[in-house]
């Protein structure tokens, strides 16, 4: 299968527990503390039984990690992905802990995933996997428990499914404040789909005002052409730098002149794939990642940049639209070579503060304007890269570091503050 695939041979939560023991070295942090950050709160294994469209029975895996509440309900998104497995989406939710406490929103870290594959399923066959699902992790979730949200491949669809299904279980009214990435027309917020690519632009704007970089001079390479690298793309050409480079889950497409957004954009959604688009040059995803540019944009799966490629990286800064894409080793490798690692934590901090905006206008029912959501968007993420970015140099420690840091002196706060019960 052609499918982009996240490094098998490296274990996501491995990498995460490495990230939090490094940080928490750093800060002399609490024993007992560190334990109880190393493990997610409540994992979650289901069986989902779906009748298919050729009347067989196929029983799909579903998992939901809730990695820690001290701070607020658990929050993240539901993936789905043939690859997706329990020591994944482990990782994944402890980044969401952290990533809330470094947008300072009130929430704890979840993630949720079925391993499938979606691009070979009907409508029909999605729909009752998804209803299914939503059923059977819905004793652990709840408007004020863990809010689910988009993530590799779910969307919108999928989240009107699982607030309908959880609406009908749970007393039969509508509750638009159980999940966000919603559509617009049953409680979605404006800005949420471009969220997380519109954030990832402001950090960018930010390291590259700290780094002294001419946005108008940069040029732009960009590994995956789903969502968030789309919009990050496209917002960071609108800052006036040039992509050079782009692939989705068959390949790259590579042109030194420049690639039109909004083109390349049409051309995706008319044959399906960049590979072949006109006056571009093909090229595989590694040789994207190893591009000449002055931004990197990992916006596909995990440990992609890894020992083996991280010495070849040639990039000035690397902004994370993907969750986890470079591995410890990696990161060391980087901060010697100098390249300034946004980390993914930081980077597509937006997707989930604007689903934080989504929650509250449900919670409130209101309606926010796009320039509000947008305004704020950017007030919040300017103020946690520049949190970050202190923590960096007062600690002289890479950007993940400093992000992790900081997220576990505030979550550890909330722990302590909070104490132990019993
Ligand atoms: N799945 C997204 C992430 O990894 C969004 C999570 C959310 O909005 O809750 O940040």
């Amino acid at each position: 299968m052609s499918e982009l695939s996240a490094n098998k041979t490296i274990n996501p939560f491995e990498v995460a527990l490495k990230q939090l023991e490094e940080s928490s070295k750093l800060i002399d942090l609490d024993e007992g503390i560190h334990k109880i950050l190393a493990h997610p709160k409540r994992v979650l294994t289901v069986s989902i039984p779906v009748r298919m469209d050729n009347n067989k029975i196929h029983v799909f895996t579903g998992f939901r990690s809730q990695h820690n509440d001290a701070r607020g309900p658990f929050k993240g998104g539901i993936r789905y992905h043939p690859q997706v497995s329990v020591e994944e989406v482990k990782a994944l939710s402890m980044w969401m802990t952290w990533k809330c406490a470094i947008a300072d929103i009130p929430y704890g870290g979840g993630k949720g995933g079925i391993i499938c594959n979606p691009k070979e399923m009907s409508e029909g066959e999605l729909e009752r996997m998804t209803r299914r699902y939503a059923y059977s992790i819905s004793d652990i979730i709840g408007p004020h428990t863990d809010i689910p949200a988009p993530d590799v491949y779910t969307g919108g669809k999928e989240m009107s499914w699982i607030m309908d299904t959880y609406s009908a279980l749970k007393g039969n009214f509508v509750q638009p404040e159980l999940i966000t990435g919603k559509p617009i027309a049953i409680g979605g917020s404006l800005g949420r789909n471009e969220a997380t690519g519109r954030g990832l632009s402001f950090t960018v704007r930010e390291a590259a005002n700290r780094l002294k970089i001419n946005m108008k001079t940069s040029t732009v390479a960009v590994q995956g052409f789903g969502n968030a690298g789309q919009f990050a793309a496209q917002l960071v050409e609108e800052q006036g730098a040039k992509i050079i480079a782009a692939s989705d889950s068959k390949g790259g497409i590579y042109n030194k002149n420049g690639l039109q957004i909004g083109s390349l954009r049409k051309y995706k959604e008319k044959n399906g794939f960049l590979d072949g688009y006109p006056g571009a040059k093909s090229i595989s995803n590694e040789e994207l990642l190893e591009t000449d540019c002055t931004l990197l944009i990992p916006a596909a799966l995990e440990s992609q940049i890894t020992k083996k490629n991280a010495e070849k990286i040639n990039a000035k800064v690397i902004a994370e639209a993907a969750n986890g894409p470079t591995t410890p080793e990696a990161d060391e490798i980087l901060y010697k070579k100098e390249i300034l690692v946004i980390p993914d934590v930081l980077a597509n901090g937006g997707g989930v503060t604007v689903s934080y905006f989504e929650w509250l206008q449900n919670l409130r029912r209101e309606y926010w304007t796009e320039d509000d959501v947008n305004e704020r968007l950017d007030r919040n993420i300017t103020k946690a890269f520049a949190d970050v970015y202190q923590t960096h140099e007062k600690y002289r420690v890479n950007m993940r570091k400093a992000s992790i840091l900081l997220a576990v002196l505030r979550v550890s706060e909330a722990i302590k503050i909070r104490g132990l019960w019993p």
